[in-house]
């Protein structure tokens, strides 16, 4: 799932600790619960502004606590599902994954 310019920054050691510290937070505050529907436990640390290749070096985007949202499966998937719904309204991508607007 992970776009290949991501894929080093995912592996990298800071993200790993970046992770970790934002659950470790999570924890402290009402168990690690999805922050999104509050009832089941989260399972995935989604970045709110998406990384792209022009952000992928911001740390202020990729490495920043408020950027980051602690989400279970079914909130990530939701979230993923209506992101892609929302685009094929007016946004499509051509095979190289740009971005063009109808
Ligand atoms: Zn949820």
């Amino acid at each position: 799932m992970a776009k290949d310019y991501a894929k080093s920054f995912y592996k990298s050691k800071a993200w790993q600790r970046c992770r970790a510290s934002f659950i470790g937070h999570r924890r402290s505050i009402d168990g690690g619960l999805c922050e999104h529907c509050k009832s089941k436990r989260g399972y995935i640390v989604d970045h709110i502004i998406e990384i792209t290749p022009e952000n992928i070096n911001d740390i202020n985007i990729t490495l920043n606590h408020d950027n980051l949202q602690y989400l279970c499966l079914d909130c990530h998937n939701t979230k993923t599902f209506l992101k892609h719904k929302s685009i094929d309204d007016d946004l499509f991508f051509d095979e190289e994954g740009n971005l063009f607007q109808k």
